[in-house]
């Protein structure tokens, strides 16, 4: 190469050099932009002039510096569900952990909360719930991840005994004081409606939309549920007993009361929520056949729902036994795949 080409060739590197230096200068201030006004919006109660504080002590990572407890944002409001979710617009947030986890980056949250979720061939009320939720809780300020408690084989599903897995399994992983069993085909409508656990056990669904926004019955209890741990581990968690549709979402109501708590709700306007429209899943029929809304539930014969009470601190966390398959860490979300096992009454 005679001394002109290397001259040129030296050239294009410096230019190529150049402008990559250009581009990350760019970057770097367009972060600070974006990250001074998502501040601005996440520290609003506190001092005058504290966003800029933090969008630096952030910056240099500085661990002497204690974060502030987190406050929720003031603009909560309706939130605009998505129903249709395009294959290339997947909730997206590069600061999100493998696994749908995720927390506050400029404050300190003080519930960290479990999301569990029954589940089994349900793959497109999923990507909707994840695609709606993600930005809901993050929006919420909270300190969560997403544990999907999937059932393998095709013998009667058993949604209890599986949000006992996911509650079991997600401890495993972080110190989580918060868990809310949530239906995977149900959407909070409001972003006042609070993703989190309170002084009693907080029943979230009671506003839906299939049914005109009213509670049904005084003791529902079913689709989302939200207890600390303190409360889940006093009512030993759900019945690991009822398989197929129905019945333990009201054992797990009276097992509330007999452990001496009531129930809490928000207001129906801050709790309408969105259920999305689907028929029953082969494998979950009734369990096994209900009379109007009050389930008949039985094993061997013996009405379940009648003996919540007694029954409770046999049947339940402390009688769980499953078998582990594996777990699956995936961007939005942790599968944990387990064997539950079959009704008693089932001989196979
Ligand atoms: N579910 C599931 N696969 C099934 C049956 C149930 O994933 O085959 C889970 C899913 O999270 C669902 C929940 O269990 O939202 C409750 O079942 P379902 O939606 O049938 O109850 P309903 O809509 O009647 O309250
Ligand atoms: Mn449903």
């Amino acid at each position: 190469m005679g001394y002109q080409n290397s001259f040129k060739v030296f050239l294009c590197l410096s230019v190529i050099f150049l402008f990559s230096m250009k581009i990350m200068v760019l970057e770097k201030y367009f972060e600070k932009i974006n990250f001074t006004a998502f501040s601005i919006h996440t520290t609003k109660p506190i001092r005058k002039g504290a966003h800029y504080w933090f969008s630096q002590t952030n910056k240099h990572a500085n661990k002497n510096i204690t974060l502030p407890n987190c406050t929720l944002p003031p603009d909560l409001g309706p939130y605009n569900i998505q129903l249709n979710v395009p294959l290339d617009n997947e909730f997206k947030n590069e600061r999100m952990s493998f696994g749908g986890h995720n927390k506050p980056e400029n404050c300190i949250a003080l519930q960290k909360i479990a999301i569990v979720i029954p589940f089994r061939n349900r793959e497109s009320h999923l990507k909707i719930w994840l695609h709606n939720m993600h930005p809901f809780l993050q929006k919420q300020q909270a300190d969560y991840g997403i544990y999907v408690i999937e059932q393998h084989g095709n013998l009667p599903f058993n949604r209890a005994k599986l949000l006992n897995i996911g509650y079991k399994e997600a401890l495993k992983e972080y110190d989580y004081n918060c868990f809310i069993f949530s239906d995977v085909d149900i959407i909070p409508m409001d972003q006042r409606n609070l993703y989190r656990c309170s002084t009693n056990p907080k029943h979230m669904a009671h506003a839906l939309d299939k049914f005109n926004f009213r509670l049904l019955y005084a003791t529902l209890f079913g689709g989302v549920v939200a207890f600390t741990k303190e409360q889940f581990l006093k009512v030993n968690g759900f019945s690991n007993l009822f398989w197929g549709w129905g019945g333990e979402d009201d054992d797990l109501y009276k097992r509330v009361i007999t452990a001496g708590m009531q129930i809490e709700r928000m207001n129906n306007i801050i709790s309408k929520t969105k259920a999305i429209p689907h028929k029953r899943d082969p494998g979950n029929e009734d369990n096994p056949k209900s009379t109007g809304f009050q389930h008949v539930a039985t094993r061997n014969g013996e009405p379940l729902l009648e003996k919540a009470a007694r029954r409770m601190y046999t049947d339940g966390l402390n009688s769980l036994n499953y078998t582990f398959i594996r777990v699956m860490k995936h961007r939005l979300y942790t599968k944990v795949l387990v064997d539950i096992g079959k009704p008693e009454n089932i001989e196979q």
